[in-house]
């Protein structure tokens, strides 16, 4: 999948959001990002095979323990998106202000096709979480 979706869907001369491309340096970061666009949602972003792997979750994670969120997969991001926030000017996907919601490391401890399981070391979330495949590109995410 790469980046060829997130670069289609937007007009780099119209958003300051940083154009896509593939790093080769491999972190262990994660952001959330508060989203207010046609509807309010947060972006869920873990550091993955030189891209962040992102998920729109429409009620944040929660630090209920098993108290599941629906974790909607969303196109690979760049990882230099980890710091934007700002204006997604009218008219251009997205459009609406990001605002970094949280952010800091994650250690994974497990991963595979349908389940990721990661330790969050975030200044608001911290702590054992779980992502959970259902359907498609339906996600279930909580701390465990
Ligand atoms: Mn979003």
């Amino acid at each position: 999948m790469a980046l060829e979706k997130y670069n289609k869907k937007r007009k780099f001369r119209e958003t300051s959001e940083p154009e896509g491309k593939i790093s080769k340096k491999s972190g262990n970061r994660f952001v959330i990002q508060k989203h207010n666009a046609s509807h309010l949602h947060y972006d869920f972003r873990l550091e993955l095979d030189g891209v962040l792997k992102s998920w729109a979750v429409p009620k944040n994670l929660s630090k209920t323990k098993n108290q599941k969120r629906l974790a909607v997969q969303t196109e690979d991001h760049p990882v230099d998106y980890i710091d934007f926030q700002g204006e997604i000017p009218e008219g251009n996907y997205g459009a609406g202000t990001v605002e970094i919601y949280d952010k800091g490391k994650f250690e994974l401890i497990d991963r595979s096709d349908k389940k990721i399981i990661f330790n969050l070391k975030g200044d608001k979330f911290r702590g054992e979480y779980v992502l959970i495949n259902f359907r498609d590109k339906n996600w279930l995410i909580f701390m465990r």
